[in-house]
């Protein structure tokens, strides 16, 4: 049996989703958390498991591995705990991405076009079919496509039920416990320091999401992961007005721009509940999380193009959060070059719930030296945009 030590640093849906893939491989694994499981950036989200917005390349492919063990994952806990599964609100409800100008209609016709080369299903709608998927979508849409394997996950929910299935295969969770520092010896980590004491460990996984970068700094291996803000609007229950996740094809400009400035796109989708989630915003203003009136406008104006419906509807709250940003905008995997068993899984900014079981698998395939289920080279610890300085 492998009871090789692994202290998985953070309780949001990666560290989770690793604890849960490790601990099912023998792995003893410890989860530290300074605060509450799924306390962080994965309950300040949206569920989104999305294939239609990434271009093809690894994180795509990442992306697909995951859209295959997500069904399998809730299938799999739903046999150790039926409320459980459940509470992860597991959907392949399908995503639509429309255009709405005629120089986004090209764009989006060639994104699809790209997408299906790389094995995935994007079906243009006609102005008729689309009428019958989305009948409270806006007529003044100029191009379609329907991505049947889009799914969407209750974000907390879902890392709870990887975190407990972790804890039934044996890991163990410490919350509230903060890791201040690493303990090094022969230019290894051989555990981390918390308050008052330490916690040894063969393997360390940094799992902080958007606080990775503060993590690996304390822990003497720095890598540039940096937060970047999205606000979300949540408005009252209204089942059956919005039917997939529809969302402009210009949200995959603002995915992909470099800029820290405000980018807004209109993004929408239903919950289980029959609230609509309206995104979406990026800024980059380090970890102030104060809620700014100006960006929520600026997002419900977009998404009322999108939905005029919407115009009557109440808004409940509205919340954000800091998704873990990586200038080249691909997630982090792998063993820290600088400082031998310190490994990062991390990075995966706006698509980290989605991505995080593909993530998982990876980890223990490379941690138990099988051949991983896809390249992982582009993930690597040894990339500029990773061991980029940043300022503190
Ligand atoms: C507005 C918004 C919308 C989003 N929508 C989607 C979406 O639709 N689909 C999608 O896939 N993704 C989405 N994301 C992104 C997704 O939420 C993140 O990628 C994901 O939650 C990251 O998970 P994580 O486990 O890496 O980080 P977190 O959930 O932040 O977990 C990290 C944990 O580390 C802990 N920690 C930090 N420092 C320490 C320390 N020193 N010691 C101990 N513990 C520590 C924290 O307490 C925290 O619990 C969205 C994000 C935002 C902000």
């Amino acid at each position: 049996m492998n009871r090789t030590r692994v202290v998985v640093l953070g309780a949001g849906i990666i560290g989770a989703a690793c604890a849960r893939e490790l601990s099912r491989a023998g792995f003893d694994v410890v989860v530290v958390d300074r605060g509450h499981p799924a306390g962080g950036t994965t309950s300040h989200g949206e569920g989104n498991v999305l294939v239609s917005d990434k271009g093809p390349g690894a994180e795509l492919e990442l992306a697909k591995l995951s859209a295959l063990l997500w069904p399998r994952v809730v299938a799999e806990i739903a046999d150790e705990d039926a409320s459980a599964a459940s509470a992860i609100e597991y959907d392949p409800k399908g995503g639509i991405v429309v255009a709405t100008t005629g120089e986004g209609t090209g764009a989006l016709a060639a994104f699809a076009e790209a997408q299906a080369a790389a094995g995935i299903r994007a079906e243009p709608l006609s102005p008729k079919e689309l009428a019958i998927a989305e009948p409270a979508l806006t007529r003044a849409v100029t191009a379609a496509f329907h991505y049947p394997e889009d799914a969407q996950v209750q974000p907390a929910g879902a890392a709870l039920a990887l975190l407990g299935s972790a804890l039934r295969h044996g890991a163990r969770l410490r919350a509230g416990t903060e890791v201040v520092g690493a303990i090094v010896r022969n230019g290894r980590i051989t555990g981390v320091r918390v308050p008052g004491g330490r916690i040894e460990a063969d393997v360390v996984v940094n799992a902080a999401g958007p606080w990775a970068g503060q993590v690996s700094a304390r822990l003497g291996a720095p890598i540039a992961v940096r937060p970047r803000r999205g606000e979300v609007l949540v408005t009252t229950p209204m089942p059956g007005v919005v039917r997939h996740k529809v969302y402009d094809a210009d949200y995959v400009g603002a995915v992909g721009a470099d800029s820290g400035d405000l980018q807004t796109s209109a993004v929408v989708e239903s919950t289980w509940a029959g609230t609509v989630l309206i995104g979406s915003s990026r800024r980059r203003v380090g970890f102030d999380d104060a809620i700014r009136p100006e960006v929520l406008s600026a997002i419900a104006v977009k998404a009322l193009r999108l939905f005029p419906a919407l115009a009557d509807v109440a808004v409940m709250r509205a919340y954000g959060g800091f998704r873990p940003y990586v200038d080249d905008h691909l997630p982090v995997l792998g063993e820290d070059p600088r400082l031998a068993n310190l490994w990062h899984a991390t990075g995966h900014e706006g698509a980290g719930i989605g991505l995080s079981v593909g993530t998982a698998r990876l980890l223990r395939e490379l941690l138990t030296g099988t051949e991983p289920a896809m390249e992982v080279e582009e993930f690597t610890v040894d990339r500029p945009a990773v061991l980029a300085e940043v300022a503190a």
